[in-house]
């Protein structure tokens, strides 16, 4: 049978696969994606989307608790979870629907089925054979991890299914306190679980600035969540209704146990084998700054490669190769300046070094730190609790990282991103021009206190 050939073959269709082949597919290539399961990827189907729908429900929750503050009187509010996953599968199929129109519109083959590399520059989908006449961009994503000792099936869950109960449970314990585990944990504690959060570091966002963490973990401890930092989680069991656990000397059970400590690259059934492709030490497709592997012709971006594993830097990676293969020389990214967002209560939002990394990396340190309530719409918003951390070096007036934790942190980190992609530095953002009131105005004193010279402070 003759191979169909394509100028591109993508494999997956998540963030970093649907943008490659839109790219691609202005570059002038034919090209095909080839899904197993459903188009979006993991991302808009079991991961980010459906997380951030449940979580707006949830912040929703904490308005109406909150309400009596600005002179609104309600009741407890009652929450219907039938319908928060009705909006929630609702919010999934439009994106979904959005991604189709957009891969049509842009004339992309969508080919159903699980590709595995054959060698060279083919590729075999359930029997159907293919061949990329420029290259393969391998987007398969990533798959959740287990902890040592435990494993998934029955009441022991993945973050996909703690965001697909069906019906809100009793009590929940969630193992691992990075972004994943402090968004289940917060969204689920302010419906009314009882939730248990398990890390084995000394703080929940341990990725974060400390002082980051710190004001984190304040908001979940009055959110009614127990914390426990330091602490190994063993003995992990799937009960008939139930999950067991240990820790220290305690024991535990739960309605459902998530295990929120790790992923890793979906390269089985890839045939990375066939292909000869390198991997790196950690079990990564190893590629280089154009996203290209050790075979010709081969790419791979997103969570199959180094790096966060964000959607966004998915997407960007995607972009890289498809222009690569198009043979312009696009410029590689640097990963620390990718910004990352936690959407649990309180927000946050962070891109670049920690002022511990910084010291440690022998820069002249200089931070500036505001809270929310420094600036006027911090109290006018209800949010006199946020806080605004800028590290930067004081030799070039660089912007080494960002920490924002507080209402909106996820929106107003960008704004300094964009700076440092500008080359601008603290001392630069210290005068733009801020809308008043604004919650970015206390970006805008972050920077003037890096700069030495804070006006409301
Ligand atoms: C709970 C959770 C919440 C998250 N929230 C966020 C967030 O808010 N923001 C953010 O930036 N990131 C978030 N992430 C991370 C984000 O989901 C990933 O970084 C992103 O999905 C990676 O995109 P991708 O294109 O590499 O792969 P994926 O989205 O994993 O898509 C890969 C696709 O490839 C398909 N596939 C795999 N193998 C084959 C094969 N052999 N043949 C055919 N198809 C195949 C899979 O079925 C899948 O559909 C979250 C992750 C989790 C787990």
């Amino acid at each position: 049978m003759a191979k169909e050939s394509f100028d591109c073959i993508i494999i997956g269709s998540g963030p970093g696969g649907y943008v490659a082949a839109i790219r691609a597919a202005q570059l002038a290539m034919s090209v095909a994606v080839v899904e197993q399961d459903k188009i979006g990827g993991r991302c808009l189907n079991y991961a980010c989307i459906p997380a951030k729908a449940v979580l707006r429900s949830a912040d929703i929750v904490s308005e109406i608790r909150e309400a009596g503050e600005f002179g609104i009187t309600v009741g407890e509010p009652k929450v219907d979870f039938g319908a928060v996953s009705a909006r929630r599968e609702e919010v999934i199929g439009t994106l979904v629907g959005g991604v189709e129109m957009l891969l049509k519109k842009n004339k992309v083959e969508l080919i159903t089925g699980t590709a595995t590399l054959t060698g060279g520059k083919s590729v075999s989908v359930d029997g159907r054979e293919l061949e990329a006449t420029k290259a393969i961009i391998l987007a398969a994503g990533s798959v959740a991890r287990a902890i040592p000792g435990a494993s998934f099936g029955g009441t022991v869950i993945d973050t996909a299914q703690a965001w697909a109960l069906d019906a809100l449970p009793k009590k929940l314990a969630v193992v691992g306190s990075g972004p994943s585990g402090c968004e289940l944990a917060s969204a689920y504690a302010r419906f009314g679980v009882e939730v248990e959060l398990f890390e084995a570091l000394d703080r929940v966002l341990p990725g974060e600035d400390k002082d980051i963490s710190r004001l984190v973990e304040r908001g979940f401890t009055k959110q009614g969540i127990t914390v426990h930092t330091s602490t190994l989680i063993g003995d992990i069991k799937a009960e008939k209704s139930s999950a067991s656990y240990s820790y220290g000397e305690e024991k535990g059970e739960a309605d459902w146990l998530v295990i929120a400590a790790g992923r890793g690259a979906d390269v089985e059934g890839l045939g990375i084998g066939a292909a000869g492709l390198d991997l790196d030490e950690h079990g990564l497709i190893a590629v280089d700054g154009h996203q290209r592997t050790s075979a010709e012709g081969i790419y791979a971006i997103g969570d199959l490669v180094h790096g966060p594993a964000l959607a966004h830097k998915a997407s960007e990676e995607g972009i890289i190769a498809a222009d690569a293969i198009a043979g312009e020389n696009p410029t590689p990214l640097d990963y620390i300046d990718i910004p990352r967002a936690t959407f649990c209560a309180p927000n946050v939002a962070s891109f670049g070094l920690t002022e511990e990394q910084a010291k440690e990396q022998g820069f002249d340190v200089t931070v500036g730190k505001v809270p929310y309530g420094a600036v006027g719409a911090g109290t006018l918003y209800g949010d006199r609790g946020g806080l605004v951390k800028i590290v930067g070096d004081k030799k070039y007036g660089e912007l080494l990282g960002a920490h924002i934790v507080g209402a909106k942190a996820t929106e107003l980190i960008q704004e300094l991103v964009n700076a440092k992609l500008l080359e601008g530095g603290y001392p630069e953002v210290a005068r733009f021009i801020h809308g008043h009131p604004t919650m970015s105005e206390a970006v805008l004193e972050a920077a003037r206190a890096a700069d030495g010279w804070l006006i409301h402070g």
